[in-house]
C-alpha cells in the first residue's frame, strides 16, 4: 500500500498541513500572549497610577496600617485585582490578600526597583502567597509638595486567564489543523486516486497484452497527460496487434509451406535439440512431431550418416550434403545440413529429399536397357552364326542352306515380335494410343483368340475349351486390346502345359465386373516368382520359357489396368496355374 502513488501523494500533504498547523499554533500563541500581556501591563500600570494619585495624601499623612489595609482591600474589590501599598522604605503597609505584618520588606522586588528607577515597573512571577503566576505593576507615590517618593502602589493580576486563553487557542488551532490535515489527506487521496485510476487501467491492459490478449480495451476519454499516455498506449497496442497479425499470417503461410512440402525439414538448435520437424521429415524418419521435439538430433534421426553430416556441419560451419541409404526404412534420401544465423535464431537446417522413387525409376530404366540388350543379343548372335556358316560354304549345299535360311527366318520373326511387343508396351505405357472403350459381349473378347490358338493347342496335344454362362452381361472394353490379353494368357497356358493337359477359359459376373480366368494343368509357377511375373522381361523358368520375351504379362497387366480392372494369378508348382483378370461392366 505504501508503494502506491496515492499514499505517496497523500502522506506529504498531511505532513505539510500538520507542520503548518504546528508553526501557526506556536506563532499565534506567542503573538497573542505578547499582546495580552502588554495590555495587562498597561492596565496594571494605569490602575496603579490611579491608586497612587488617590493614596498620595494618605501616605504623606502617615496614617496607620489598619487604614492602608482597608484601602487596599476596597480598591482590590473595585479593580478585581490584588492591591499592595508599600512604604518608601519597602515596608508593606497594606495588602488586599495578605496580612502586611507577615509580609517581608518589598523594596527589592523587581517591579518596585524598576518603579523607583523608571517611574513604573512590571514583573511576572509565581506568587507564593496565592499559588499561581501573577503580573505585578508598581508605580511610586510622590509627595505633591516636594516630589519626594513617599511609597509605592502595586497592583497585581493573575496571568492564569491569559494562559488558559492561549491554551484554548492552541487547542482550537491544533484540532482544526488536524481536521484540515485529515480532510486534506482525504482530498489528496481522492485526487491521487483519480489520477492513478487510468494508470491502473493501463497496467491491467499492459498485463493483458503481455498475456497475448490484444483486443482493444482502452478509451482515451481524458485530455490531460494521462489521456495522452492512454492514447499513445492504445496506438502502441494497435501497432502491436497489426504486427502480430502480420507475423501470425506469415507464420501460418510458412507452416503451410513446411507442412505440405515434399522435402523433410528439421531444425535443430546449436546443441542439436530438435526445434521443428515437418510432416515430410516425420514420414521419412518414422517419428511424430511430439516424439521429435526437444530430443537430440541423434535420437530423432537414428541414421549415423546424417548424424555425422550434422556434426561435420557444426564443426566446419559449412553446408554439408550427402546421399544416404536408410536401409532400415528402405529409403534413399539426399540430406543437406546448413548452419543458419538469422537475427536471434541460430541453429542448423536439415533438409531430407526423398530420392527413393527417382532411384527406383533409374534402377528400372537401367535394368530395362540391360534386359533389352540381353534379349537382343541372343537372337542376333544366332543370326550372326547362321550367316557365318552360310558364308563358310553352306551356300554350296542347297538343302543345308535352305535349313539355315528357315532358322534365320525364325530368329528374325522372334526379333520382330519382340520389337513389336516393346513398341506396344511403350505405346500403352506412354498412353499414346488411348483405349476405345465400348460395350462388348464377353464372347467377342474370348472367342477369336481361342480360335486362333486352337491349332497350336492341338499340335501341343492339349484340350482347349471355353466355359461361358449364357446370360453374361457385356463389358466396357477396347476389343482388340482385351483380345490381346486373352491371347497372351492362353498362349502362355499352351506353352507351359505338357502334352495331354488341358486349358480352360471361363468367365463369370462378380459384382460390377466380369472376371475372366485361364486355367491350365501345366508346370505352375514357383511361389517366389509369383510376385514378379508381371514385370517386364521377367521369366520364371528361362530354360522352359521357350523363346518368350517376358513382355506378354507386362503388356496384359497394362491393358487390364487401363480398363480399370485387375489381373492376378494363383498357381501351384507342378499342378498348374490360373490367371484371372477383370473388366468393368458396360
Ligand atoms: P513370356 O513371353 O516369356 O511368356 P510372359 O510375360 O508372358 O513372358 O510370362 C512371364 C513368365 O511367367 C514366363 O516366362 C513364365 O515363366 C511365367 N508364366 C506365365 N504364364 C505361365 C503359365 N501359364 N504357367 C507357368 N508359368 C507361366
Amino acid at each position: 500500500m505504501s508503494h502506491s502513488i496515492r499514499w505517496r501523494i497523500a502522506v506529504p500533504y498531511m505532513v505539510l498541513i500538520l507542520i503548518a498547523t504546528l508553526g501557526l499554533t506556536l506563532y499565534l500563541s506567542n503573538q497573542v500572549r505578547r499582546v495580552r500581556l502588554a495590555d495587562l501591563e498597561s492596565q496594571l500600570v494605569a490602575h496603579a497610577r490611579l491608586l497612587a494619585d488617590d493614596l498620595a495624601p494618605s501616605l504623606s499623612q502617615r496614617m496607620d496600617g489598619q487604614t492602608f489595609d482597608a484601602l487596599a482591600r476596597r480598591w482590590a474589590d473595585l479593580l478585581h485585582a490584588r492591591v499592595t501599598i508599600i512604604a518608601a522604605d519597602g515596608r508593606v503597609l497594606g495588602d488586599s490578600h495578605e496580612d502586611p505584618a507577615r509580609m517581608e520588606n518589598h523594596l527589592n522586588r523587581p517591579e518596585v526597583q524598576q518603579a523607583l528607577a523608571e517611574g513604573q515597573g512590571t514583573a511576572i512571577r509565581h506568587s507564593a502567597t496565592l499559588g499561581y503566576d501573577m503580573m505585578y505593576g508598581a508605580v511610586p507615590v510622590q509627595d505633591a509638595a516636594h516630589g519626594r517618593v513617599i511609597g509605592f502602589v502595586r497592583v497585581a493580576l493573575s496571568v492564569q486567564d491569559i494562559e488558559a486563553g492561549i491554551r484554548r487557542l492552541r487547542q482550537g488551532v491544533v484540532v482544526s489543523g488536524l481536521i484540515t490535515a485529515l480532510v486534506g489527506g482525504l482530498l489528496a487521496l481522492v485526487i491521487a486516486e483519480r489520477t492513478v485510476r487510468p494508470i491502473r487501467w493501463l497496467t491491467r491492459a499492459a498485463d493483458r497484452i503481455a498475456q497475448g490478449d490484444l483486443k482493444p480495451h482502452l478509451v482515451a476519454s481524458r485530455r490531460d497527460e494521462v489521456g495522452q499516455l492512454t492514447g499513445a498506449f492504445q496506438r502502441m497496442a494497435e501497432q502491436l496487434r497489426e504486427k502480430m497479425s502480420v507475423l501470425a499470417e506469415e507464420r501460418g503461410r510458412l507452416a503451410a509451406v513446411l507442412e505440405h512440402m515434399a522435402d523433410g525439414v528439421l531444425i535443430t538448435d546449436e546443441e542439436g535439440r530438435v526445434e521443428l520437424v515437418n510432416a515430410a521429415a516425420g514420414r521419412l524418419l518414422g517419428i511424430t512431431e511430439e516424439e521429435a521435439l526437444g530430443r537430440s538430433v541423434g535420437q530423432v534421426v537414428l541414421q549415423h550418416q546424417i548424424i555425422e553430416l550434422w556434426q561435420r556441419c557444426r564443426d566446419l560451419g559449412e553446408e554439408q550434403q550427402d546421399t544416404v541409404e536408410m536401409s532400415h526404412r528402405n529409403l534413399f534420401v539426399q540430406a543437406i545440413v546448413t548452419p543458419f544465423q538469422q537475427d536471434e535464431a541460430h541453429g542448423f537446417l536439415v533438409i531430407l529429399q526423398d530420392l527413393t522413387r527417382i532411384r527406383r525409376l533409374e534402377t528400372v530404366r537401367r535394368d530395362f536397357i540391360a534386359n533389352i540388350s540381353h534379349e537382343l543379343r541372343t537372337p542376333l548372335a544366332g543370326l550372326k552364326a547362321l550367316v557365318d556358316t552360310l558364308r563358310g560354304g553352306a551356300l554350296q549345299d542347297p538343302p543345308a542352306a535352305k535349313r539355315f535360311l528357315n532358322r534365320m527366318d525364325a530368329e528374325v520373326n522372334a526379333l520382330t515380335q519382340m520389337v513389336e511387343e516393346l513398341l506396344e508396351l511403350s505405346r500403352i505405357e506412354s498412353g499414346q494410343v488411348p483405349l476405345r472403350l465400348v460395350p462388348t459381349p464377353v464372347a467377342s473378347v474370348i472367342g477369336p483368340p481361342v480360335n486362333w490358338l486352337r491349332p497350336q493347342a492341338e499340335s501341343a496335344q492339349l484340350k482347349l475349351s471355353v466355359l461361358l454362362p449364357p446370360d453374361l452381361p457385356p463389358v466396357l472394353a477396347d476389343v482388340e486390346r482385351a483380345q490381346k490379353v486373352v491371347t497372351n494368357l492362353v498362349h502362355n497356358a499352351i506353352k507351359f502345359t505338357p502334352p495331354g493337359g488341358s486349358v480352360v477359359v471361363s468367365a463369370e459376373a462378380a459384382g460390377r465386373e466380369v472376371v475372366v480366368s485361364v486355367k491350365d494343368t501345366g508346370i505352375g509357377i514357383a511361389a517366389e516368382d509369383l510376385p514378379r511375373i508381371f514385370e517386364r522381361f521377367y521369366k520364371a523358368d528361362r530354360m522352359r520359357s521357350g523363346g518368350g520375351t517376358g513382355l506378354g504379362l507386362a503388356i496384359a497387366r497394362h491393358i487390364v489396368q487401363g480398363h480399370g480392372g485387375r489381373i492376378w494369378v494363383e498357381s501351384v508348382e507342378g499342378k498348374g496355374s490360373t490367371f484371372y483378370f477383370s473388366l468393368p461392366l458396360a
